[in-house]
């Protein structure tokens, strides 16, 4: 443990050692033939994109991934430069030109986006590195099929105009956490199709990408060139039906820690937290954990969402509120400041972010990533830049 976490009304832990040893983990699952890029869009699902992306590298991933382009700038200004970004969530105006200057590779999914990054790079003066997305059947972003022959060519003749280089081709499951799912075969294949027919028009992609965590995991057939794992790499399954972090060899990277801030005496009939949805049913204690929806605890956890406090878990009482919500103790009486652990990799007992996923009928990505600007990080395990080597 490098920081000893101070004991304020919340912290989230991030375990950097964690992270770094998952990153192994996925590396080895899809090595020798396949790169790891690790995706730290979302501030890192909540993690803090900085310390994920510069332990992930530790770890040996090779490239970074993230939604926004703002979000890929923003890692380049904290002095990631060695390093391939892509981003791929572009919205007419982005900028296109600070791209090209950053090196980001950039993704286009349709004409627009190409017609603006071919302006950007004759106004900045240098080729831009592009990725083309296929809509393979995900039916979100990337470029339909129906509409690939026209991208493919519009992309080839600004490649041959020296305006973009074409780095890449890739695609997105929409169903790799349902094993058997039909829709991932037939998406493979489209891919095939549609990364054939652009290589057969003469576009040599350096990376061809289809795998999110559950591909990585469990889809060998989908790793091509690079893997894209995100909420794997945080030691989160992407769906209880494909198993544990623990079935792969993962282990969660944050724990969520409050401080009871108050615990008192109750009488049987009270009722507790906005609206009474709670009524305590005999005398008992209550304890007050001061962290609430603003903090990403979420409402539908209400009357639901578990918590260590000493070696118990309790379950929420009544509503959680926009910063704070109540357990019933049971008559216990810890001290104030006694630790209450939502969730966390579970060696103390504690529960994790699926539990907390099942019971706001959620899922466990949301968990994590919604956790507040207002908690703050505490990093755990981070290595220097001389120690790096020692942890290969
Ligand atoms: C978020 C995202 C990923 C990572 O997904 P996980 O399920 O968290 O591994 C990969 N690729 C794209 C395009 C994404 O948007």
């Amino acid at each position: 443990m490098t920081e000893t976490p101070p004991p304020p009304r919340a912290r989230a832990e991030i375990d950097l050692g964690a992270l770094r040893a998952n990153v192994r983990t996925l590396r080895a699952r899809v090595a020798p033939r396949t790169q790891v890029m690790a995706v730290v869009k979302a501030d890192a699902y909540g993690h803090g994109a900085v310390r994920c992306a510069r332990a992930a590298l530790q770890a040996g991933a090779t490239w970074l991934g993230t939604a926004t382009p703002h979000e890929a700038l923003a890692l380049r200004a904290a002095g990631l430069r060695d390093v391939r970004i892509l981003c791929w969530l572009w919205t007419p105006g982005d900028p296109w030109g600070a791209g090209i200057e950053a090196d980001l590779d950039m993704t286009v999914s349709g004409l627009w986006a190409l017609s603006e990054v071919t302006e950007a790079a004759r106004a900045v003066g240098r080729r831009a590195r592009i990725q083309l997305k296929a809509d393979t059947g995900l039916g979100r972003n990337g470029c339909q099929p129906a509409d690939w022959a026209e991208l493919v060519g519009e992309a080839l003749k600004a490649q041959q105009d020296g305006l973009v280089q074409v780095t890449g081709v890739w695609s997105h499951l929409a169903c790799a956490d349902e094993p058997g799912h039909p829709s991932i075969a037939a998406q493979l294949e489209v891919f095939r199709t549609m990364l054939a027919y652009a290589e057969k028009e003469g576009i040599e992609p350096e990376v061809r990408h289809l795998a999110n965590s559950p591909a990585t995991l469990t889809l060998p057939e989908t790793h091509f060139d690079l893997v894209r794992p995100g909420i794997a790499m945080y030691g989160v399954s992407p769906s209880p039906e494909i198993g544990t972090p623990a079935d792969f060899g993962l282990r969660p990277v944050m724990t969520l820690a409050a401080s009871v801030a108050l615990v008192k005496h109750a009488p049987a009939g009270h009722g507790v937290s906005y609206g009474h949805h709670y009524v305590t049913e005999r005398e008992t204690t209550l304890g007050l954990v001061p962290v609430g929806y603003a903090d990403g605890i979420p409402r539908h956890a209400s009357g639901r969402g578990p918590v260590l406090v000493g070696d118990k878990i309790r379950t929420v009482a009544g509503r959680v509120a926009m910063d704070q919500f109540v357990v019933d103790l049971g008559g216990d009486t810890p001290a104030p400041g006694a630790e209450a652990l939502l969730f966390g990799p579970g060696d103390r007992g504690e529960p994790t972010a699926e539990d907390w996923a099942r019971a706001a009928d959620t899922i466990a990505y949301e968990i994590v990533t919604r956790i507040g600007s207002r908690v703050p990080r505490v990093y755990l395990n981070e290595l220097d830049e001389a120690n790096e080597v020692l942890d290969q």
